[in-house]
């Protein structure tokens, strides 16, 4: 049984990656230290796609992020972070490859790109992933969403945010999107969020399809 509130490896480094790719080595030298994971400066995690970190490690890197780039810095790397976890999923997955590559309805191949990452994250995609057709739509409700978890009875810490700031869930929606964008256009959105008072994360992905399949 998977911790659903930790990362893996993989998604923990990518953030890392981010991280440095936005702020800097130095940046993420100081972020460490801020956050209380010097350990890590000297001893990076691997890309792993089934170990997990200690979720003290997550909100430790979070919160760091956080406090040192602010709200808006933390939106930028975490939503970075996010995108980077996709590309080394797929560089790191013979299955992500093969659906990307399989000849099939974009629509049917973006669904199972979320399904993929619903299950992977340890919940059903029958319960939470939602497909609406008519509107090009694609919906994933998290209420008990990992990223804010640590936050959400942080009025202090939270009571600058006014718009939904889960950041790094939105990049990997948003890029498992851009895995199959030369035949599918994907906005993702967060559009309900627990830091601002929702009941729950949700995550809207529209869709557009832009090469018809003969
Ligand atoms: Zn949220």
């Amino acid at each position: 049984m998977p911790d659903k509130q930790s990362l893996t490896h993989l998604a923990y480094s990518s953030v890392v990656d981010a991280i440095e790719e936005v702020i800097g080595e130095n940046g993420k030298k100081a972020v460490f230290r801020f956050a209380g994971l010097e350990n890590l400066i000297d001893n990076p995690l691997d890309y792993d796609t089934e170990a997990r970190v200690p979720y003290e490690y997550v909100s430790k890197l979070f919160f760091g992020v956080r406090e040192i780039l602010g709200n808006k810095g933390y939106n930028a790397v975490m939503y970075r972070g996010g995108i980077i976890s996709v590309e080394n999923m797929v560089k790191n997955s013979e299955p992500l490859r093969a659906l990307i590559a399989m000849e099939l309805d974009p629509v049917e191949k973006l669904k199972m790109g979320y399904q993929v990452y619903v299950r992977n994250s340890g919940y059903d995609p029958e319960e939470i992933l939602k497909h609406i057709p008519e509107i090009r739509e694609m919906l994933i409700h998290r209420a008990d969403c990992s990223e804010c978890n640590g936050l959400v009875n942080k009025n202090e810490m939270i009571k600058d945010i006014t718009k939904p700031g889960c950041f790094f869930i939105k990049g990997i929606m948003q890029g498992i999107g851009y895995c199959f964008k030369k035949e599918i256009e994907v906005m993702a959105e967060e559009i309900k969020c627990r830091l601002i008072g929702d009941e729950e994360c949700l995550f809207r992905m529209r869709y557009e399809v832009i090469k018809a399949k003969d």
